[in-house]
């Protein structure tokens, strides 16, 4: 029988998330085993790993690196029966977060492909080496099994220059390989279809607004099931109001940092990235957190709450002029799924422009995609469960499983 299971690996600096998927299942919905290693190389390291039937089972100590830390993942699924050398796993799947424009679909991995993803590391210094040590320490642990890189990156690579470039000097651009590259492609790709499947219609028929809000968020436009536009940029650092980014923010507000401030380019980093958006503004990041503190009335949580509003609903406004023509606005990841108050405040008063929540429709909770416009509105508006990790197994297997 053709092995049918795939491994999802996103490795962090510290941490690496799994899931081991059965293609078999539609849409792979009872996952075989999930789990998470975190803290990787410190003291207080752990490994929570989750079966199939329940019964977490939860491992404390040193993991002093992502070798011993896929080691332990790999005993914990032996425990289950699902070990790593068994041969219904087909392959496994890597979630990679910067793929440049060398990289515009899955790629099975290969020593050139390791080089290439190792080149890009002045681009996503954070993220891709992190990324290349789960790649090489899964190599080393089943060299024969076909391995697969899934690009962050992929989805956007189809933007047109118009709104891939910053109106920078051209030459000073291209040296640096400064450009818009945009990131959670993986999520705007999955949600794209499954919101083209709710609308019923093929993907190719649709133009959709994506918002995935997490604790990171991004917007893209998608034509035609292509991504046009979206709002991350060079780094996940531009765009919407975050939960610790800033999102959009004068670029001279950097100089007037340095100059006038003090601050080095590396304190700067780490405002703008981990101290800035929703926890800058009001000491949360957690959207529910502050929709509760909102609703007790303080006063920075609702300023806050204003400027992450205020922002969203600028790109929504942004992209439906990119766009043209909308059929759909698809609400997706943690505050997207879950925060009605959000999704509504987003499109009040966009009536104009055809969008609109129906209260009723918007409280209804659920893992379901599921429309929350009015009947017979304009344009739909959605709540769209994402699935990154079943995106990256559906690609890592279409590349793969064919010969499996
Ligand atoms: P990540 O970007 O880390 O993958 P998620 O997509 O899981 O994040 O989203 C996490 C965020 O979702 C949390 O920080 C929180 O703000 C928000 N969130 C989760 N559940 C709810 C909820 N019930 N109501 C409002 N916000 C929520």
């Amino acid at each position: 029988m053709a092995a049918t299971r795939v491994l999802v690996l996103n490795s962090g600096s510290s941490s690496v998330k799994y899931q081991l998927i059965d293609m078999r299942e539609a849409r792979g919905r009872r996952r075989l085993a999930v789990g998470l290693v975190e803290r990787i190389g410190e003291q207080t390291s752990r490994l929570r790993h989750t079966p199939r039937d329940g019964g977490t089972r939860e491992t404390t100590g040193v993991i002093a690196d992502h070798d011993a830390a896929l080691k332990a993942v790999a005993a914990e699924l032996a425990r289950d029966g699902l070990g790593l050398d068994s041969p219904d796993l087909a392959a496994i799947g890597h979630r990679v977060v910067h793929g440049g424009m060398s990289f515009t679909e899955p790629t099975v991995i290969d020593d050139t492909v390791l080089a290439e993803i190792e080149r890009l590391i002045p681009v996503a210094p954070l993220h891709n080496p992190a990324n290349l040590i789960g790649i090489r320490t899964a190599r080393a642990l089943r060299p024969d099994l076909p391995q697969v890189a899934v690009f962050d990156t992929a989805f956007h690579t189809t933007m047109p220059e118009s709104a891939a470039r910053y109106a920078l000097d051209t030459e000073t651009a291209d040296a640096h390989r400064i450009r818009r590259y945009g990131f959670h492609g993986t999520s705007h790709a999955y949600v794209s279809r499954a919101t083209a499947q709710l609308l019923g219609r093929a993907p190719e028929d649709v133009n959709l607004i994506v918002l995935h809000l997490g604790n990171g968020a991004s917007a893209s436009a998608v034509r035609a099931g292509r991504c046009v536009d979206t709002s991350m940029g060079l780094t996940p650092l531009e765009g919407l109001v975050m939960g610790t980014r800033s999102g959009d923010l004068d670029p001279a507000v950097i100089f007037h940092l340095m100059r006038v401030g003090g601050m080095s380019a590396d304190e700067i980093d780490t405002l703008l990235n981990k101290k800035s958006g929703l926890i800058g503004l009001c000491g949360d990041n957690d959207m529910r957190e502050i929709l509760r503190r909102r609703g007790e009335g303080d006063e920075r949580a609702k300023l806050a709450f204003d400027i992450y509003i205020h922002r969203l609903k600028k790109y929504i406004g942004a992209y439906y002029a990119v766009l043209g023509h909308v059929d759909a606005v698809a609400f997706t990841a943690g505050v997207g799924e879950n925060a009605a108050e959000v999704r509504a405040a987003a499109v009040a008063g966009l009536e104009e422009l055809g969008l609109a929540v129906d209260a009723g429709r918007n409280a209804v909770r659920g893992d379901e995609p599921r429309l929350i416009s009015p009947e017979g509105s304009r344009v739909a508006v959605a709540v769209v469960p994402t699935d990154e990790e079943w995106e990256i197994a559906t690609q890592t297997y279409a590349l793969v499983g064919k010969d499996g």
